[in-house]
């Protein structure tokens, strides 16, 4: 008896071991990743100013140079769907994705411009014909691809701020923007170097072979490289239990032959099922368990078409697992204290990391506040309970509304709240973490602020990819824009070098 504890003790710290080594996958800093985008963006204007062309106005210099940008911007659209961690690993997959859609709205509006402000001098002169060459520049056929290029993008973005109201499956509308965001870069990459002032030959020319190259290797590992991985390496369900209404935990475990994942707690997969294990059918899920722990648990909420059959999957139903991803873990953020605050199933990270806090047996002070809309919507609480005799810890659960039986707190998780659960804790050592909806991250997220806690300890990770409207959302709309801003001072000043 006491020989197979310490075999799984042993096997325990062997696990520990590895996921520590393991979940270091290369991530740039932050800083890096900002620095280097104005540099790629900006990389063909530099290309372009070296190249001796026929002299030509300052709108035209200028309409070349909006093409240039936004054609390299659109490449780095590539890189920025948050499914590299290299890029997007200590950004955390909000942030990565408010960038993907703030920049997909410049560059299409830029690129709108592109061929009227080669127009423009015309139409001053002489209105009619300057109408004519903006109506010549959509027709005729050696302008076709750039045309293409532009209605598919235009095509993409539009379907993509409207898509929850189309009439689509979320699959379809990822297969079609997957496929026009190949035509959008495959024929403007056509466009630039078949009509381009300054991409025809020289060094622009081979950076947009590089681009195209690039682009072509991206779709390669996305759609490529993941689906063999998931098809390689399967996972098998273990066990579907009923963990609250509409919510399930999923147990998974690897397949024979299947290496362990190497992660750390908070950070999420994304997940496929059965014969559907290709890259186009993932859906994200955060692991609400601990590495130290062997396999994976999932707390999943039933929200659609995919997670609407998850409590009927058949035990032993082969899983694809892509990841680890996100940035949304204790790593690399130290604190005294921690809170840890989930609405909804935005338990499933939180759970994780307490889940996680108890296999390490973290001795630091911890505060879990837990946000539903009924008490039968807790999910995990009798454990959550529990932990309390091994950590240093207290908690809230908080329900919307007041049902018969209940006789735990109602309400909404304000300031006072917060600010009470903070009680014996220094805000400014204390690090938080919040899942949950949109606006209760936003809310939670400002009050915090408010009550001490620095900014750069108050983590957040929303589920839909929404817009938020936090201070700390603020902050990063600043910083984008400034982002957008050098791109413009880079045009301007290529304008300024070229005439
Ligand atoms: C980082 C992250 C972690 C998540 N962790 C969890 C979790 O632990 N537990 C949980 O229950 N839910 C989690 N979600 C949400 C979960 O991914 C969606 O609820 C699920 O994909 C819905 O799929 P569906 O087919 O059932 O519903 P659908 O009807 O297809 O979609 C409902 C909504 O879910 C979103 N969605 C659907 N498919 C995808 C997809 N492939 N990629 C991104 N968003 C999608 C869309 O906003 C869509 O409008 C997480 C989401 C993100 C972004």
């Amino acid at each position: 008896m006491q020989g197979r504890q310490e075999a799984a003790d042993k096997e325990d710290a062997a696990i520990g071991e590895r996921s520590k080594d393991g979940a270091r996958t290369l991530r740039l800093p932050t800083w890096v990743v900002a620095a280097l985008y104005p540099v790629a963006c900006l990389a063909p204007l530099l290309f372009a100013a070296k190249r001796d062309v026929v002299p030509t106005s300052g709108w035209a210099i200028a309409a070349a140079g909006i093409g240039l940008v936004g054609l390299a911007s659109i490449a780095a659209q590539f890189v920025t769907s948050g499914r590299f961690e290299l890029v997007s690993g200590r950004l955390g997959i909000d942030r990565v994705m408010a960038f993907h859609k703030m920049a997909a709205l410049w560059v299409t509006l830029t690129l709108l411009l592109h061929p009227v402000i080669y127009v423009v001098p015309t139409f001053l002169a002489d209105p009619a014909l300057g109408a004519e060459r903006l109506v010549a520049y959509h027709t005729l056929p050696h302008y076709r691809s750039g045309v293409v290029a532009l209605w598919a993008l235009v095509f993409m973005v539009v379907g993509s701020a409207l898509r929850e109201h189309l009439p689509l499956r979320y699959e379809a509308w990822r297969a079609a923007h997957l496929v026009l965001a190949v035509v959008t870069i495959g024929a403007g990459l056509h466009h630039a170097v078949s009509v381009g002032r300054f991409s025809a030959a020289g060094g622009l020319n081979g950076y947009w072979w590089a681009v195209g190259a690039a682009a072509v290797g991206v779709v390669a590992i996305l759609y490529g490289l993941r689906w063999a991985g998931l098809n390689l390496r399967p996972w098998r369900l273990v066990s579907v239990t009923k963990l609250a209404d509409q919510m399930w935990e999923l147990n998974v475990q690897p397949a024979k032959g299947t290496p362990p994942l190497f992660y750390h707690a908070g950070q999420f997969v994304w997940m496929t099922e059965g014969v559907r294990r290709f890259p186009l059918f993932d859906h994200p899920f955060s692991i609400a368990d601990s590495p130290l722990r062997p396999g994976l648990s999932f707390v999943v909420k039933e929200a659609g078409d995919f997670t609407n059959q998850i409590g009927t999957l058949a035990i032993g139903t082969p899983i694809g697992i892509d990841g680890p991803y996100g940035s949304f873990t204790l790593e690399d953020h130290d604190g005294d204290a921690i809170l840890l605050i989930a609405g909804g199933v935005g338990i499933a990270p939180i759970l994780g990391i307490l889940r996680d806090l108890v296999a390490r047996d973290d001795r630091r002070p911890v505060r879990l506040a837990y946000a539903a809309g009924h008490p039968e919507n807790f999910a995990g609480k009798n454990e959550i309970e529990v932990a309390r005799s091994t950590l240093d810890l207290e908690t809230l659960f908080l329900s919307e509304e007041d049902t018969p039986g209940w006789d735990g707190e109602t309400g909404r998780l304000d300031a006072d709240r917060l600010s009470e659960m903070l009680r014996g804790l220094d805000p400014a050592r204390t690090v938080a973490l919040i899942c949950g909806p949109g606006p209760m991250v936003t809310a939670v997220a400002d009050n915090l602020i408010d009550l001490g806690l620095p900014s750069d300890r108050v983590m957040y990770e929303r589920f839909d990819y929404s817009e938020g409207t936090s201070r700390l959302d603020r902050r990063l709309k600043g910083r984008l824009t400034g982002l957008g801003l050098a791109l413009l001072a880079g045009i301007a000043a290529f304008v300024a070098l070229m005439t």
